[in-house]
């Protein structure tokens, strides 16, 4: 049985372990906190911290092959582990590329692939030098994710919310959707692509709201999405699951704005809505078997889970109940003890073979099942029990 070690053990780590029960693979996770969405879901955990070479390269030591499910892992320990035999999906080489804004963007702009127009800048000062760029979006080049690295610059006089490291200075687009292209990449090299997916955005958060598969896109713009995805996939030389995301504006164009390497939150959904999830296919790629069935079985939405605001402490699940009995809506929990406002604690995913009830759905979901701390769901309902006897006493009061 080949033994292969995940690098995270975050919620996606989770999904790839509940799709390795299926194969003959035995599965190491290693991270930090050994209380973890995947902890306990792999045949051997071993904790450790994934930035660190040292910790890298004993994990990674005598196993078959390694994945990554977060891209801060030590590239360095992984690219001397794969001088040393041992298979690494994505390629430590595409890893670095993609880890990296900075040198993500100049991988673009190098095989021509379409991406927002930038200027590399090494310092907050040096967003002054491009005043021509504005509006934009400056972008810190190292350890930004979930859009915290990401700062709008309008006006000269917000050039100070700017990042002071190396970055890029992005012009801003006028989006007019935000669409994910999945993308699996075999070990001989070819290639499966998923339907599309329409990411929705919470302004606020700066986190993915809600998510529609396959997105309506004209047939065009579908091809060219698919065209402009896959030439960012060869140029990678990688075997892999990789999530491209781009912008598609109202004229018709299309813009690169990110690639993962690995499994990513915008396909959840295809666990149950695709032939193949992205987890069972990322096990194909890895196994060396063939690549699985990317069609949609039925459209699907995804609903995040996350804690609700001005809540902190052990999770509670309201509206739980409610929304298990909805029809094909399938509730997924990562088993993470702790809430706090904006933490990613769960998803929920609906399908239909119609798109109006996919989204009456989502909203349904979005206002019925909120993750609260057990403390404010308490007083929630302390709350709750207290009404009907005001109202009661009012209407004495009045009648
Ligand atoms: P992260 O890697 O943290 O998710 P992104 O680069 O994906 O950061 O940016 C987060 C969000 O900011 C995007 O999903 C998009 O809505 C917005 N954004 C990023 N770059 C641009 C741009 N050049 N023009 C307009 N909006 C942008």
């Amino acid at each position: 049985m080949l033994r292969v070690g995940i690098l995270g053990g975050g919620q996606l780590g989770r999904m790839l372990l509940q799709a390795a029960a299926n194969y003959p693979v035995e599965t190491y996770v290693m991270e930090n906190d050994e209380d973890c969405p995947a902890a306990h879901l792999c045949h051997h955990f071993v904790q450790g911290d994934i930035r660190s070479f040292e910790d890298v390269y004993a994990f990674g030591k005598g196993l078959d092959a390694l994945t990554i499910e977060i891209e801060s892992v030590n590239e360095e320990a992984l690219a001397k582990l794969e001088a040393e035999g041992v298979r690494v999906y994505p390629k430590p080489s595409a890893l670095r590329t993609i880890k990296n804004k900075i040198t993500q963007k100049q991988f673009y702009t190098q095989h021509s692939i379409p991406t927002a127009e930038y200027v590399v800048t090494q310092n907050r000062a040096a967003i002054s030098d491009h005043l021509d760029m504005l509006p934009a979006v400056h972008k810190i080049g190292a350890g930004g994710y979930d859009g915290k690295g990401v700062q709008m610059i309008r006006t000269k006089d917000e050039i100070q919310k700017g990042f002071d490291a190396p970055g890029v200075l992005e012009k801003l687009v006028a989006i007019d959707k935000e669409i994910a292209q999945i993308i699996a990449v075999g070990q001989k090299g070819e290639t499966a692509i998923y339907p599309p997916v329409d990411m929705v955005f919470d302004a606020r958060l700066n986190l993915l709201d809600y998510q529609i598969s396959p997105a309506e896109l004209p047939q065009s713009l579908l091809w060219k999405v698919e065209a402009i995805s896959l030439r960012v996939v060869k140029e990678l030389k990688s075997p892999g699951i990789f999530a491209v995301e781009v912008f598609v504006t109202k004229t018709g164009d299309v813009y690169v704005n990110e690639t993962a390497p690995r499994v990513h939150n915008s396909g959840h959904h295809t666990i149950e809505a695709n032939y193949s999830s992205q987890f069972d296919m990322l096990w194909r790629v890895i196994l060396g078997y063939p690549l699985g069935n990317t069609d949609a079985i039925l459209p699907g939405a995804i609903v995040n889970l996350v804690g609700a605001e001005n809540c902190e402490g052990e999770a509670h699940y309201e509206g739980l109940d409610e929304v298990l009995q909805m029809d094909n809506v399938f509730v997924h929990i990562y088993g993470k003890k702790d809430t706090k406002a904006g933490r990613k604690m769960g998803h929920v995913t609906i399908i239909s073979r119609e798109k109006q009830d996919l989204v009456h759905k989502a909203h349904k979901i979005k206002n019925t099942l909120k993750v609260l701390s057990k403390e404010a769901a308490a007083i929630a309902a302390a709350a709750v029990k207290a009404e009907p006897v005001t109202e009661m006493r009012d209407r004495s009061i009045g009648s």
